[in-house]
């Protein structure tokens, strides 16, 4: 991001709907370059709607969704993925012709289906998913830099005006992330693999831990290596987000772990029959996927003693 705030924000109102890490961080981006004119913003609680007060990453704070999109150009849904339709139901009659809606639910034809019909008729709906995020939530959790060289992916629908797209897109970048475009199914594919799948198998892991009756808890923390204390990290993400990933990412989320499951069976035997050939290959394979990230610049090669901040959700 640049030192100084632009001369004239992308959206000169934006609304923020839900007020948890997502939207605080947005919030605080937004704020520290000049991106929009006015933020109005609501959350469900009145502790959310007053910590967001005090804190001050929003101009407004709105008792009802309603009231918060009311005039504003750019309205963002960045509740869980489960509450979103109920939200665009009492928003929908409120939004100012014109204006931009999307959203920044972790699955994407889910959102679709759930927000797209109650778009009113000319009022663009662009879907849209930062790949940022920490296991941390709420209105104290977010921070200006969450999304710098993240990916935001946007799934606009076919006959979106690219103008609309374009202005988005704009406000995704200068808030520091790299943009791509994706149809929706095509994200919550990628996204089973990346993230959904991942973060099941960590709370799978932490699962087991804690049900082995021979290690006891004490143990557990003491001796906790690099790649379980990593897994209780991302298995300490919030509950209610990550149910609705998994309810709304059924049939992607299933392929994969079916895959999974296939290629674990695989390991499994390579173990009991002692194929230490095929459990090194197996491993220079993956290793080399790590090295890629880093060089795609997505992580660092530096070892990670549990001190970095963001993580990709
Ligand atoms: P969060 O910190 O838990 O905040 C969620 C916000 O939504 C809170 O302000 C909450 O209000 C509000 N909310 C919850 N249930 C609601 C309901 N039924 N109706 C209206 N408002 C409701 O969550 P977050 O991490 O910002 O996630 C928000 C969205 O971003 C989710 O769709 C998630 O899938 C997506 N996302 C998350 C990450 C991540 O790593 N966390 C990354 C990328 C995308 P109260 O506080 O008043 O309850």
């Amino acid at each position: 991001m640049s030192a100084g705030a632009q001369a004239a924000p992308i959206y000169p109102r934006v609304a923020l709907i839900g007020l948890g890490l997502i939207a605080s961080s947005m919030a605080r981006a937004m704020k520290a370059e000049g991106l929009a004119g006015h933020i109005a913003g609501h959350a469900r609680t009145a502790a959310t709607r007053e910590a967001a007060l005090e804190i001050g990453f929003c101009d407004s704070i709105h008792d009802t969704a309603a009231d918060a999109v009311r005039d504003a150009d750019l309205v963002v849904l960045a509740v869980p993925v489960g509450a979103m339709e109920a939200v665009a139901a009492e928003i929908a009659p409120c939004l100012k012709p014109g204006a931009t809606l999307t959203d920044v639910g972790s699955v994407k034809q889910a959102v679709v289906d759930a927000v797209g019909p109650h778009v009113p008729q000319g009022v663009h709906f662009i879907p849209g998913h930062p790949i940022a995020g920490t296991e941390h939530s709420g209105p104290h959790s977010g921070f200006a830099t969450l999304f710098e060289n993240r990916w935001w992916l946007l799934t606009p629908l076919p006959g979106t005006p690219t103008e609309a797209v374009a202005r988005l897109r704009s406000l995704c970048e200068a808030m520091g992330s790299n943009v791509d475009l994706m149809d929706p199914p095509h994200h919550d594919l990628v996204l089973a693999v990346t993230s959904h799948t991942p973060h099941l198998i960590a709370y799978t892991m932490v699962g087991v831990a804690e049900h082995l009756r021979r290690v006891s808890n004490s143990e557990i923390i003491k001796y906790s290596a690099g790649g379980f204390r990593d897994l209780t990290r991302i298995a300490a993400s919030d509950p209610t987000m990550w149910r609705d990933v998994f309810l709304t990412n059924k049939e992607a989320t299933l392929d994969i772990l079916g895959r999974f499951t296939e290629e674990l069976f695989a390991l499994q035997r390579a173990i009991r029959i002692g194929d230490g050939q095929a459990l090194f290959d197996y491993f220079t394979r993956t290793r080399a996927i790590r090295r890629g990230i880093i060089e795609a610049g997505q992580d660092t090669a530096a070892p990670d003693f549990g001190r970095s901040k963001g993580t990709a959700a």
